[in-house]
């Protein structure tokens, strides 16, 4: 899962927006954007046009304007968000299979997460100390 939020974090601009947003525009008097390139109204999500920026179905037509290096990209984006969010899942259920718990015992499940991440931020905090120690 924290993972899956930091590749969508990632993906963000400075701006705090998502980068995807550059290849949208919006048309005085329009609730819904268009795909830069093409000219196709997206109704949906910025993940929506994603998917039609990578030419893969996904709500919209895929686009026949856009440039292969951004089609390649976002291609890519797609599939590290789909490996990702499918490792997760599969390792987040052996866990659960590992410590015996059944899917109702979700509150132990991120508690366990949650565990599992701080201890990453202390072993990261750590690395840093001794980085420092060393490098005075
Ligand atoms: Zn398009």
């Amino acid at each position: 899962m924290w993972l899956v939020i930091g590749l969508a974090m990632s993906e963000k601009g400075e701006d705090g927006r998502d980068k995807a947003w550059k290849y949208t525009k919006k048309l005085e008097g329009e609730r819904y954007f268009r795909c830069v390139f093409c000219n196709q109204v997206c109704s949906g999500t910025i993940s929506r046009l994603k998917h039609h920026l990578a030419g893969v179905a996904g709500g919209m037509k895929a686009c026949n304007k856009v440039p292969a290096d951004v089609k390649k990209e976002y291609k890519l984006v797609l599939k590290v968000f789909k490996d990702d969010k499918n490792k997760r899942s599969i390792m987040l259920r052996e866990i659960g299979e590992g410590i015996g718990v059944g899917s109702s015992s979700w509150t132990l499940m991120i508690v366990m997460i949650f565990m599992w991440v701080w201890m990453d931020m202390m072993i990261m905090n750590w690395k840093n100390e001794v980085q420092l120690l060393f490098s005075n």
